[in-house]
Formats: structure tokens, C-alpha cells, sequence
């Protein structure tokens, strides 16, 4: 088990309470620690470098509180800024003004895409929506029998392509999706997408194709949370062959520490909407920053 930051820094300033302001020297010794803290969470050296920075500039002239011991000044100081870079208040989904509202889905193979479509669609059921699923990845052979058994486990129809039209075309299941849904009066269109298992060009151009053809309200990257470290360059691959406007981290029952989130959002500069956190169809959730942060420094 790691130690905590807050036990290693009780141990780095067992020196200083009620010097009345932290000094330099003493930012920088507590820097050391957040920076290995951070690193043990798996959040990118690059991503370490400027929030450390960060921190140590507000840390800098800051009093040392009578109420909290310099330890906890310093780890209240990390856990603002965390919560601070991670969104502060959760990002709310963008609902389209008129027609039904398209979400699309996009992400590398494994990620948790098809789970992740069918627990958004019963979010959205319950909070009085009607949505449909669109089975648009054709690249797995078992994917859209999968979205299809999921469908099913939530009370969401599911829009694939006919048997015995060959595979068909994902961006004609798209868009013809999209239609359906005006006709059958849904008011949100859950578009799930192929992936690899590494970056593909030509997935990438797939992706960016159904994009183009639904225009949808909302791109979702969706991303485990355990690829730790390759996260950010995932989600850069994705921003610059797809583009997105949210995150959706999966995964997070498992013991990933969370750096992921903090890596992505400050490359991406994207928020991370959700979290998904097990198997079940209702282990699912708005992202929490803070709930994040407190992950990140445990
Ligand atoms: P896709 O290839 O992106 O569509 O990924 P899938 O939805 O098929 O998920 C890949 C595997 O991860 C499946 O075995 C899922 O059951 C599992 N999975 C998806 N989301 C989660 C999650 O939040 N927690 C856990 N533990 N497993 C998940």
C-alpha cells in the first residue's frame, strides 16, 4: 500500500507548526511529495509537473491556518486544486432543442463502450427519457448481439442493422437510426461505435464519418480507467482523429487510482461527464470531482 499524502507530509512538517507562513523551503520539500503521490496515482509527468507548480504558487504566502496543521493546509490546497482542474461542479449532457438528441459513442476496444451505451440508456429512462440504441459498431462480431442482450437487460430497443443485409454500413445504421428515432418519437439516440484495440487511421476516419452524418448533440470518449499512463495518448489520438465534448471513465470499480482522469482533462481540456464502476447495468454515475480527488490522494 502507498502511504498516503497526508501521512507523508505529517512526516516532512513535523518541523513547522506555528512558524505563521510556510517558506520556501518548506514548499518545495512538500512538493517532492505531492509529486510522488501524483505519479503513484498514474497521472502523466507532464500533467504532475504543472500542477505542482500550480500548487506550489498558491501554497506560496499562503498563512498557516491556526485551524489546520501545515500538513493539511498543503493537502486542502492539493485537493481544491484537484477539484478545481477535474470541473469543480459536474458538466450536465446537452439535450438538442428540437428533434431527438444524439449521443455518440467513441473509444478503443475493451473500453466499455457497449456496457457504457446501455447504462446511459437507462439513466435517461429514468429520468423520463425515451431514448434508442443504435448498434453502429460492426467491426466486433459480437457487438451489436451484445448492445442487443444489454438492450434487452435495460427495456431500451435497439436499432442494428437487418439480418441477412450482409454487415451494412455504419454510418447508413447511424444515420438511418437518427430517422427512426424521429419516426418512433425517441428523444435520445445512443449511437455505440467500433473500436480497436490500438489507435486505427482507419476507425479513426469511421468514427469521424458517422460524426459528420448525425452531427450528433454530444461525443463521448469513452476510456478505462485502468490504461493509467497510455490514457493521455489516447485521448489526444481521439481528440485530433474524432474530436469529443465530454470523457466517460470506465472501470473505476477496479483499483485504478484515478491519475487518468486528471492526465486527460488537463491535455484534452475536456470534462469527464461520467463514471462507470462495475458490471452491473446500474454502476453508473455523474462524474464527481471531488469524489475523484479524494481517489487521486489516498
Ligand atoms: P467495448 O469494446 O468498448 O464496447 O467494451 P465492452 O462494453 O464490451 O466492455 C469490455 C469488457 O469490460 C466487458 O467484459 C464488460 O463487461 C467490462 N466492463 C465494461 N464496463 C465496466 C466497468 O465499469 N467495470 C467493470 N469491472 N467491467 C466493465
Amino acid at each position: 500500500m502507498f502511504a498516503t499524502l497526508s501521512d507523508r507530509l505529517a512526516t516532512t512538517f513535523k518541523n513547522i507548526r506555528g512558524k505563521g507562513r510556510l517558506t520556501d523551503a518548506d514548499i518545495d520539500a512538500t512538493a517532492r511529495e505531492i509529486r510522488i503521490a501524483l505519479l503513484e496515482a498514474d497521472v502523466a509527468l507532464p500533467v504532475v509537473r504543472e500542477f505542482v507548480g500550480r500548487v506550489k504558487e498558491r501554497a506560496r504566502g499562503e498563512e498557516v491556518s491556526q485551524a489546520l496543521n501545515p500538513a493539511q493546509q498543503i493537502v486542502k490546497i492539493v485537493n481544491d486544486e484537484l477539484v478545481t482542474i477535474l470541473g469543480g461542479e459536474t458538466r450536465r449532457l446537452r439535450y438538442a432543442k428540437t428533434g431527438p438528441t444524439v449521443i455518440m459513442l467513441a473509444g478503443l476496444q475493451g473500453a466499455g463502450k457497449t456496457t457504457l451505451a446501455a447504462k446511459l440508456a437507462l439513466w435517461l429512462k429514468e429520468q423520463g427519457k425515451a431514448p434508442l440504441l443504435v448498434a453502429a459498431d460492426l467491426q466486433r462480431p459480437n457487438a451489436v448481439n451484445q448492445l442487443q442482450v444489454n438492450g434487452e437487460r435495460v427495456g431500451v430497443p435497439v436499432y442494428a442493422p437487418q439480418p441477412g443485409n450482409g454487415v451494412g454500413n455504419p454510418v447508413d445504421v447511424a444515420r438511418d437510426a437518427v430517422e427512426e428515432a424521429k419516426r418512433k418519437l425517441h428523444d435520445v439516440v445512443i449511437v455505440d461505435t467500433a473500436g480497436r484495440l490500438g489507435i486505427d487511421e482507419e476507425l479513426m476516419k469511421q468514427a469521424a464519418d458517422i460524426k459528420a452524418a448525425v452531427n450528433p448533440d454530444e461525443v463521448l470518449f469513452v476510456v478505462d480507467a485502468m490504461i493509467g499512463q497510455d490514457a493521455v495518448n489516447t485521448a489526444q489520438a481521439f481528440l485530433d482523429g474524432v474530436g469529443y465534448d465530454g470523457v466517460v471513465l470506465t472501470k473505476l470499480d477496479g483499483d485504478a487510482r484515478g491519475g487518468a482522469a486528471l492526465s486527460i482533462v488537463q491535455i484534452t481540456g475536456k470534462p469527464v461527464m461520467f463514471a462507470s464502476n462495475g458490471e452491473k447495468m446500474t454502476d453508473f454515475d455523474l462524474f464527481h470531482p471531488d469524489r475523484m480527488a479524494g481517489r487521486i490522494l489516498d
